[in-house]
């Protein structure tokens, strides 16, 4: 009974939200909770109605990006989530007594803590709902995948990390719960000189459309590694907040989703 009723409420949730997407990696590190967070900033600031869903339990990075602490309310069995920079958030790190105390728990723990985030979350009505999973496929994005009928998956990804199986399984995880992918970003791909702003390819360029093209998706861009824009996060300003070399390429991605 428990189970049909919050089944329920996920449904009523989510029946207020226009676009929900969720945000893969194979690895972690390569940029995934920086993506989540500008896209939803991002979004905001073109006028839409945005949540941040921070479903990577382990490894919470949202807050840090975003400058956010605090606890979110907790009224008559529903949470309300924090707000910054016009995006409601929720993230796991919010709800930890302190930024040192891990998480150890066994999938069943944190696919019902997921199922409570998708039930109780009162988000109102969203355009967006952005979801930042744990990097891999494992049990958070099967449980977010079999929950709710998700509008699109992005897949970030870093040079390096393009040869690497990990991205194939998360693109084979999208289709195999007929969940449509958006496409691949490329992230930390090249960097921009902090003295003169030229753009160098370390590792060259075009892979990321090669594998977008191998794997039969959509290749939405790729983000330089932006010294500027890594100081701004690390101090809690996303890097669409900034002037800065990332910024502009991460709009264009943004124009190439929404389209
Ligand atoms: P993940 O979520 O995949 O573990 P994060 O988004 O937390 O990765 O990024 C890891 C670190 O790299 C963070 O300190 C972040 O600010 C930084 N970072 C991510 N993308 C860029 C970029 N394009 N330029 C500079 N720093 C970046």
């Amino acid at each position: 009974k428990f189970f049909i009723q919050q089944e329920n409420k996920i449904k009523e949730r989510m029946s207020k939200i226009k676009y929900k997407i969720a945000i893969l990696s194979g690895k972690g590190g390569v940029g995934k909770s920086t993506v989540s967070t500008n896209l939803a900033v991002a979004l905001a600031k073109r006028g839409k109605k945005v949540g941040l869903l921070d479903a990577d339990i382990h490894g919470p990075n949202v807050p840090k990006i975003l400058g956010l602490e605090g606890y979110p309310e907790v009224r008559e069995g529903e949470i309300i989530p924090l707000e910054k920079y016009g995006v409601k958030v929720i993230s796991m790190a919010n709800l930890l007594p302190d930024e040192k105390t891990p998480i150890i728990w066994r999938g069943p723990k944190v696919s019902g803590a997921i199922r409570q985030f998708l039930a109780d979350v009162n988000w109102g009505e969203l355009d967006y709902l952005i979801i930042d999973t744990p990097p891999g496929t494992g049990d958070v994005q099967l449980t977010i995948m079999q929950s709710i009928p998700l509008d699109g998956a992005i897949i970030v990804t870093t040079p390096e990390e393009l040869s690497v199986l990990d991205v194939r399984k998360s693109i084979s995880m999208a289709k195999m719960l007929k969940v449509p992918i958006l496409g691949i970003i490329e992230n930390m791909s090249g960097f921009v000189c902090p003295k003169c702003g030229e753009l160098t390819y370390i590792f060259g360029v075009g892979g990321g459309e090669k594998a977008a093209k191998e794997f039969g998706v959509d290749f939405l861009g790729r983000i330089p590694i932006d010294i500027k824009a890594r100081e701004a996060q690390d101090k809690g300003v996303p890097m669409v907040l900034m002037d800065c070399r990332a910024k502009e390429e991460f709009e264009k991605i943004i124009d190439k989703i929404i389209e």
